[in-house]
């Protein structure tokens, strides 16, 4: 009799007929003699809405009354959940992140967990519930609920899975597991068996958001091994855990893409100490994430510098930076907000030589232009214009021969 935690995603929930879906595997599984912790996300699409609704009504929500608003998509699931099994005659109890006792740190939207009470959970298990928990929240020191970042059900999930000491962990969603692309944008893309934290961490984030990448990070601090696999069908899923047997041979594992990109462009910088120090502290003061930077010197002796930024904060730089900029005495601002990041990820670049070139050939001979390049021991990302990025991304996966 083991312990498994399930989780299952927004669209595996998304209507009652996936919930009561939900609600006979869960019995299944029971049937099998195992006990269950179960998270469940918001109905598909609601959290969105719920975020379209509070910036209808104020441009600069309050992170507080957001993370109020954004907790009660999970509320919604947990509770149809438990209804669901009860109607199969099947104790269950449903809990918010506060009552499963997962304890956040301060900062809302994307606050971090700091510790997990599972005691009423075990006791619950003990007596023969199945227990079911919203995903994506907790509560912080001073009472108030928090939500864990979009996509933080998985880590929900996968903190529950150390807290319990969970013999499995499996993530259902609506794909088969882990694919060598986004099985939506590259018909062709295989799904992998097995695949290591590092990559499994590359991939989500940079742009595969099949799983949220705090959860991975987390999953490898606490050697939580867990399967990605689909709630409508029986078939085995992708395996994430640290050692993959065939890691030597494979040295491409997959390719990821994130279309919400921006670059800035600033120019004609003066070329002296602390300029570039200038700049990034002021944007990171004003809490943007800078990702692939470029920086050139010209031959009039002045200074290029090209980043980039998640789309969501482009419009946000360029307001920060005119007076930087002033400050500086020079330099000549422009912000592209059509970029697409692509990224091929695999542990096996660390021991062989030629990845960068096969990458930037097929792009080459798909008339793709290389805006930045970036790389990593176990990764190489290109910024490209996003209205080429899907066919860049295919160009891509065909030349490391990912496909089935
Ligand atoms: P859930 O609601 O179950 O958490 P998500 O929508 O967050 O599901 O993640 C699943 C989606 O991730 C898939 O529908 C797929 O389109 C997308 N995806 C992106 N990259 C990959 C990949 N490499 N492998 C599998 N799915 C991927
Ligand atoms: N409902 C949340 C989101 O859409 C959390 C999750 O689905 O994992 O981001
Ligand atoms: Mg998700």
């Amino acid at each position: 009799m083991a312990l498994i935690v399930q989780k299952y995603g927004g669209t595996s929930v998304g209507d009652v007929d996936r919930i009561k879906n939900v609600a006979q595997r869960i019995q299944k599984t029971r049937a099998e003699g195992h006990r269950l912790v179960v998270v469940v996300s918001a109905r598909s699409g609601v959290t969105n809405e719920l975020i379209a609704r509070a910036k209808a009504i104020n441009d600069h929500p309050d992170t507080r009354e957001m993370d109020m608003l954004l907790a009660i998509g999970e509320q919604e699931t947990i509770a149809l959940t438990a209804m669901a099994l009860h109607a199969l005659n099947i104790p269950a109890v449903s809990y918010t992140g506060a009552q499963a006792g997962i304890f956040t740190d301060q900062v809302f939207t994307k606050a971090k967990i700091k510790k997990i009470n599972p005691q009423p959970i075990l006791k619950d298990l003990q007596d023969g519930k199945v227990v079911i928990v919203a995903g994506f929240q907790g509560i912080n020191e001073e009472g108030q609920i928090t939500t864990l970042g979009r996509g933080g059900s998985d880590l929900t999930a996968i903190a529950l899975a150390a807290a319990c000491r969970a013999d499995k962990c499996e993530i259902y969603t609506d794909v088969d597991g882990v694919y060598t692309a986004d099985p939506r944008v590259v018909k062709n893309a295989k799904k992998i068996d097995e695949i290591s934290y590092d990559e499994m961490l590359e991939l989500a984030s940079l742009g595969s958001k099949v799983m949220q990448s705090r959860s991975v990070e987390f999953a490898k601090q606490y050697g939580v091994v867990f399967e990605v696999r689909s709630s409508f069908n029986h078939n085995p899923g992708t395996i994430v855990k640290e050692e993959v047997a065939y890691m030597e041979k494979v040295v491409v594992r997959g390719v990821a893409l994130d279309k919400d990109q921006a670059k800035v462009v600033i120019s004609s910088l003066p070329d002296k100490p602390a300029t570039a120090a200038t700049i990034f502290n002021a944007l990171a003061n004003a809490s943007i994430n800078v990702d692939m930077i470029v920086q050139t010197v010209g031959h009039t002796g002045s200074v290029d510098l090209t980043f980039t930024v998640q789309r969501d904060d482009a419009a946000n730089a360029v307001k920060v930076l005119p007076a930087i900029l002033a400050q500086i005495g020079g330099g000549e601002l422009k912000a592209f907000d059509n970029i697409a990041k692509l990224s091929v990820v695999g542990v096996g670049m660390r021991t062989h030589a030629g990845v960068a070139a096969t990458l930037f050939t097929a792009l080459g001979n798909a008339g793709i232009n290389i805006q930045l390049i970036a790389t990593s021991e176990i990764k190489i990302t290109v910024a490209v214009d996003r209205a080429r990025a899907e066919e860049a991304q295919r160009a891509a996966h065909d030349a490391f021969a990912l496909g089935t």
